[in-house]
């Protein structure tokens, strides 16, 4: 015992410097080996090394390119002046939205489905868009739509994506 302190190999030391002798080889493939790995290793820092120089050298052009192939996700819905609700008097929707806003605050819940988050709004119940606190409601972007849509007050825009409630609506109100 007292290995710490001896300047005796180990045990283990001996078998190993036995071994290798009776394995010339083995210790031929590991020399090839830390070669490999070492020139390995440089050729790869080489190439991050030449890859980083050719993207500041050319930094403004291949941005430029990457801008000209970037294709915007195609909208769900239509904006601007191919909205349902621009086309028509569009001032006084966004007037009497602000009225509404002023007076009951800004909605804190969707009181359809009670989510707290995202885009809430105030719905105005059948579009005739009166200065009547109580034609407003509370409903977020989603429900707003759906609630549109089922009170025939706007147009799917996907069947598909009205839901079962408002395919419900159409059929009932179909003569
Ligand atoms: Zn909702």
């Amino acid at each position: 015992m007292g290995r710490a302190n001896s300047k005796e190999p180990s045990e283990h030391a001996l078998y190993m410097r036995k071994w290798r002798a009776m394995h010339p080889e083995y210790s031929e493939y590991q020399k090839q080996y830390q070669r490999d790995y070492l020139s390995n290793a440089l050729r790869r820092e080489a190439a991050t090394r030449r890859a980083s120089e050719y993207y500041y050298n050319n930094k403004e052009r291949i941005l430029k390119e990457q801008k000209d192939r970037y294709v915007p996700h195609p909208r769900q819905h239509p904006t601007g002046a191919e909205h349902p609700m621009w086309a028509g008097d569009d001032a006084k929707y966004a007037a009497i939205h602000a009225w509404v806003r002023r007076y009951k605050g800004t909605p804190s819940s969707c009181e359809h489905c009670g989510r707290k988050s995202g885009r809430l709004q105030w719905a105005n119940k059948d579009h005739e868009y009166r200065r009547l606190l109580e034609d407003y409601i509370r409903l977020c972007a989603k429900c707003h739509y759906r609630y549109d849509v089922d009170q025939g007050l706007r147009p799917a825009m996907d069947p598909s994506a009205a839901g079962r409630a408002s395919q419900k609506a159409r059929k009932k109100r179909l003569p």
